[in-house]
């Protein structure tokens, strides 16, 4: 439950628009090189580069390089991995089963009509767990707050409900 918070307490503090093209700036505590910082576990990481994690599912090897040179920009879209070609090739693989999250959030603040898949499932369980509004959560996976709460009571996608029982993350 800890653990999984770390998720919302990250968001509340990133100033998200309805317009992916703005920057989403991170109003929390900064670091002296100009970067957010979050703990996570105890230990204190980049805003961005924990943006950047939980958008895309994996750590890239090296930094986390904005496009639009904000450093406290969270906005996931103008995050990229900046490591170089050769060492991001078996990261890249490991993120891209999850890489599709990153177009429902932008699908869903721009309130476009989206379908959940089985991956989505766990992730919404473990939000609600967390304490999401199910609007906020709807808002994120670009359908409605209905849709939310029928997976909450269990209406929609029952077969998955053993997820809810499982360790929230991966193995770092
Ligand atoms: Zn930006």
């Amino acid at each position: 439950m800890v653990e999984d918070c770390v998720e919302k307490r990250f968001w509340a503090k990133v100033n998200v628009t309805d317009n992916e093209k703005d920057c989403w700036e991170f109003t929390g505590a900064t670091a002296e090189n100009g970067y957010g910082n979050i703990n996570v576990d105890g230990k204190t990481t980049s805003a961005h580069r924990y943006c950047f994690f939980l958008c895309y599912g994996y750590f890239p090897v090296q930094n986390v390089n904005h496009t639009c040179d904000n450093s406290l920009c969270c906005n996931p879209l103008h995050l990229y991995d900046g490591t170089p070609k050769e060492n991001s090739d078996d990261m890249v693989n490991r993120g891209r089963s999850t890489r599709g999250f990153i177009y429902k959030f932008y699908r869903g603040s721009a309130r476009w009509a989206a379908k959940l898949t089985e991956e989505d499932i766990p992730k919404i369980r473990r939000m609600l767990a967390c304490g999401y509004t199910l609007e906020y959560i709807g808002k994120v996976f670009g359908v409605s707050a209905v849709s939310i709460s029928n997976i909450k009571r269990g209406k929609t996608w029952k077969y998955l409900a053993r997820e809810l029982v499982r360790k929230p993350r991966r193995a770092q």
